[in-house]
Formats: C-alpha cells, sequence, structure tokens
C-alpha cells in the first residue's frame, strides 16, 4: 500500500473509506455530512458534455507532420519553411450524423480535421474524407443537416427526407454519388483519404496570395465495407474505427498521408469555367495538378481519450500566416459556427484546455468567464488595450495582401447557372462496372420507404448525370 498514493477529495482532503458511505447506524440512512459521497456522485453527474450537433462520433490520435517538398514559393507559413522540418498534430476523424454512440461501420460522409501546433499559433485543417459537399450555401446547412438527423415524431432517421431534400437540390449529388459509391464506408480511418474541401489561400513571404486545395491521400491504400460486409460487422462491434485506429497505433503500424496541394494564381478565379470557391466542386488534377508537400503519421494514442480527443476543438478559423480564408461562402460561415460551437459546447476559454492550447505563447485580452484558469499576462495592469503598462500590441507587418474581389451586396441565387452534373459524370465514367453495381444498390437501398413521386424527381436529376445511373438504380428499384 505504502507506494500507492492516498485517495483525496478533488480539493485535496485525504480519503479514508472510499467504499463505505456514512450513515447514521448500519441500518440508518446517510448523513448530509457525506460530503465526499455527494462529491463522487456530483460529479459522475457532470461526466458528459453537451455532444456535437455533428460530427458526435469520433476517434484521434496524436502525431508527426513532417515536410518532404519546398513550396516556400507559394506560402511563408512557418510550417512549410524547410524540408524535414516537424510539427507536432492532432487528428479526429468522425462520422456527421450519428450520435456519439452509433455504430462507425455506417454509411456517411466522415469529418477528417488536423490541428498542427506550430510556432505561430495553431493551423486547423478541418476538413472530411470527401473533396466537395452537399452544400454550397451556408443558408442551407441547417435544413440538410435536420434531413440526416432524427424525424420529430417517429424521432426516426428519414430516408424520405434526406431525398425530399437533395431531390430539390441538385448541388447536393456530387457529394451524394461520393457517400454512395464504394468510399461511402471506409473500414477504418487511415483507408480514406481527407480533404481541406474548401479552397484556402497561400501568402508567400513577397505578399503574393495564391489559392489552394488541400489533399490528404491515405498511404495504407482505400479499403471499404460493402453494404452486406457492413451489416456483418455492425453485428460484431459499433466500433470499428476506434479498434482499428487504436489497434494500428497501439500495435506500431502508424497510419500515415500523404499531403498534396493543388494551387491556382490569384487571378484565375475569375478565368474558371466553374466557380472555384464553390464546395459542391472540385478542380479539375488535369488543370490544376497536385503538387506534394509532406507527410503526416499517427503515432500515438491518447492517455485519455475525454481529455484529448472528445475535448479536442477545431475550427477553420484557426489559421496561420501564410494561410489564409478565401470567398468560399460555406467556409465563411464555418469561420464563425466552429468556434461558437466550442464556446457552447466546452465554455468560454476552451483554447486554452491542454490539447487546444497552442504551443507558442497566447497574448489576448480576454478576460473572464468559464475556464478563466490562466494567469494574468506579465501585468495585470495590462488588461486592456492600449494601455502604459507593456501589454501586447499589434503587428501590421503580419497583415494579409487586399483581396482583390468584390461585388455589389445581395442574395445571389446560388442553383442558377451551375453546372450541378458534370462532375458528378466524370466521377461515375471512373468507375468499372462492379463499382457501378454497388453504387446503383447503395443508391436504391438509400431511397427504401421513399414515396414514389420523391423517387421520380430524384431519378430525373441522376439521369442527367447519366442515363445509366438512373436505369441501374431504377433496376435496383424494381428487384
Ligand atoms: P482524375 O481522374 O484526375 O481524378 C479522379 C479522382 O477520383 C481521383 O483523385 C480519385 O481519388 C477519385 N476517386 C476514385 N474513386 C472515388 C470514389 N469512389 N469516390 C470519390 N473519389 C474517387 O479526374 P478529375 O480530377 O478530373 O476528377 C474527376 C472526378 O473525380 C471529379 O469530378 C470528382 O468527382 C472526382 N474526384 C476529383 C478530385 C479532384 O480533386 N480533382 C478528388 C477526388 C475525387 P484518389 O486519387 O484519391 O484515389
Amino acid at each position: 500500500m505504502a507506494d500507492k498514493p492516498t485517495l483525496t477529495t478533488s480539493a485535496g482532503n485525504p480519503i479514508a473509506d472510499n467504499q463505505n458511505s456514512l450513515t447514521a447506524g448500519e441500518r440508518g440512512p446517510i448523513l448530509m455530512q457525506d460530503y465526499q459521497l455527494l462529491e463522487k456522485l456530483a460529479h459522475q453527474n457532470r461526466e458528459r458534455i453537451p455532444e456535437r450537433v455533428v460530427h458526435a462520433k469520433g476517434w484521434g490520435a496524436h502525431g508527426t507532420f513532417t515536410v518532404t517538398n519546398d513550396i516556400t514559393k507559394y506560402t511563408k507559413a512557418a510550417i512549410f519553411s524547410e524540408v524535414g522540418k516537424q510539427t507536432e498534430m492532432l487528428s479526429r476523424f468522425s462520422t456527421v450524423a450519428g450520435e456519439s454512440g452509433a455504430a462507425d461501420a455506417e454509411r456517411d460522409v466522415r469529418g477528417f480535421s488536423m490541428k498542427f501546433y506550430t510556432e505561430e499559433g495553431n493551423w486547423d485543417m478541418v476538413g472530411n474524407n470527401t473533396p466537395v459537399f452537399f452544400i454550397r450555401d451556408p443558408y442551407k446547412f441547417p435544413d440538410f443537416i435536420h434531413t440526416q438527423k432524427r424525424h420529430p415524431k417517429t424521432n426516426l432517421r428519414s430516408n424520405t427526407a434526406q431525398w425530399d431534400y437533395w431531390s430539390q437540390s441538385p448541388e447536393a449529388l456530387h457529394q451524394v454519388m461520393i457517400l454512395m459509391s464504394d468510399r461511402g464506408i471506409p473500414r477504418g480511418p487511415q483507408f480514406m483519404n481527407g480533404y481541406g474541401s474548401h479552397t484556402y489561400s497561400f501568402i508567400n513571404a513577397d505578399d503574393e496570395r495564391f489559392w489552394v486545395k488541400l489533399h490528404f491521400k491515405t498511404q495504407q491504400g482505400h479499403d471499404f465495407f460493402t453494404n452486406e460486409e457492413s451489416r456483418e460487422e455492425i453485428g460484431r462491434t459499433r466500433e470499428t474505427f476506434q479498434e482499428a485506429l487504436y489497434g494500428a497505433i497501439e500495435d506500431g503500424n502508424f497510419p500515415k498521408w500523404t499531403l498534396k496541394i493543388q494551387v491556382m494564381p490569384e487571378e484565375d478565379a475569375v478565368k474558371t469555367p466553374y466557380n472555384p470557391f464553390d464546395l459542391t466542386k472540385v478542380w479539375p488534377h488535369g488543370d490544376y495538378p497536385l503538387i506534394e508537400v509532406g507527410e503526416v503519421e499517427l503515432n500515438r494514442n491518447a492517455e485519455n481519450y475525454f481529455q484529448e480527443i472528445e475535448n479536442a476543438a477545431y475550427s477553420p478559423s484557426n489559421i496561420v500566416p501564410g494561410i489564409g480564408f478565401s470567398p468560399d461562402k460555406v467556409l465563411q460561415s464555418r469561420i464563425f459556427s466552429y468556434a461558437d460551437a466550442h464556446r457552447y459546447r466546452l465554455g468560454t476559454h476552451y483554447e486554452a484546455l491542454p490539447v487546444n492550447a497552442p504551443k507558442c505563447p497566447v497574448h489576448h485580452y480576454h478576460k473572464d468567464g468559464a475556464m478563466r484558469f490562466f494567469q494574468n499576462m506579465p501585468n495585470p495592469d495590462a488588461y486592456y488595450e492600449p494601455n502604459s503598462f507593456g501589454g501586447p500590441v499589434e503587428d501590421p507587418s503580419r497583415a494579409e495582401p487586399p483581396l482583390k474581389i468584390s461585388g455589389d451586396a445581395d442574395r445571389y441565387n446560388h442553383r442558377e447557372g451551375n453546372d450541378d452534373y458534370g462532375q458528378p459524370r466524370a466521377l461515375y465514367d471512373l468507375f468499372d462496372d462492379d463499382q457501378k453495381a454497388r453504387l446503383h444498390a447503395s443508391f436504391a437501398g438509400s431511397m427504401a420507404g421513399v414515396p414514389s413521386e420523391i423517387i421520380e424527381r430524384a431519378l430525373g436529376h441522376l439521369a442527367q448525370i447519366s442515363p445509366a445511373l438512373a436505369d441501374g438504380i431504377r433496376g435496383e428499384l424494381d428487384n
């Protein structure tokens, strides 16, 4: 016993008995003064924080990013400053729709987030395992997510709601194609690519801006469950992804991804036939080839899942000098909504939690609120700005060059004049016959129970991608 620490209350008072409650006589009631029991029960009541409304079920690990190619002509970001440079990082992967207890091996898009602890602050890459998304205007995000969640009356997920929405939102079809393809049910986080999805900007030391797309290519290869295999897998375990990722790292099989970028000169943004800031579109590789940048390796499991993964708070608003935003409307809205979700979920000063805290000095004037457990800045008199007491000041040399895009403020119709079918068609044409057969079956499966007029409306759009796609799905529906 002597080598074990003494159990204490959270205030540090030694506990004499952690087995028996304090009662008035052996058969008598518990006494109010058993504050140790009260504290224990009160803590248990508070062991959960609000789960994320989306991306609730997650898996993650710590790792290292290593630069393998010089891209300093595109960006001055310190993380990319020299070949061989390493930066600590933290990943979190997730399903989108399922609650925190949902089965991992469900057909869904996967979140793919990486926090890089650079010397100039945290850079959060908050992407998905798909290069596009279901919406191009953030006004539609709550509506779309409601169709993925439970029906208010039945409390069941609703194929009808999903297809009612998709069949009236053709911009979603590119992402739906990817979701219904083999990549819709990966076998684990390490068997899928990650994509920044949005267009971001890189800014170099000469203040030149480039538009950029980020691709994290799996080095483990793509591996997926078919619909039949996933049903069997979910019967075996709900924790497929946790087992795959945690187990691989414990076994020393460290998952790796190659980071590649597509780079677009700033002026090209007005020349491409598609809007390069449209989240439902990719940049064809033939137009903007992939350039290698570096390698992500996940090599350390969390010691405490809750502290390090559940508490991890990613936000696209976390950028660093040399990496900037773009006019992508959905990115612009996420700059607000992700940080806001964390302020609600974790508390005002969530970025001071160890797993979120930058590894560089932090100087700000935010004052009180939940989790104010960090000290005053060097001088406690400098708690506003400007001040005469040596508090931190702005650095104009860190300003981004002006953005050369402007226009009339209006609510532009995001569905008018967009080709929603060409890129999904290019993807469909890549699939071999077996992939197409599985795709048709997955589409048909997702339409179970959907009223025929909604199915017909959806097939009308899918036929514009390819008549063979619509016919293939119809054939499965008739089976
Ligand atoms: P390419 O032939 O150069 O690229 C095709 C891409 O398709 C590859 O990057 C491949 O990804 C990806 N792919 C293969 N199977 C699937 C799948 N089941 N789900 C999602 N992606 C898959 O042609 P383009 O660049 O002209 O693109 C053609 C179409 O490919 C696009 O319209 C888009 O649907 C899809 N795509 C394009 C990407 C891009 O950034 N250009 C990225 C991903 C998909 P990988 O190489 O990673 O295996």
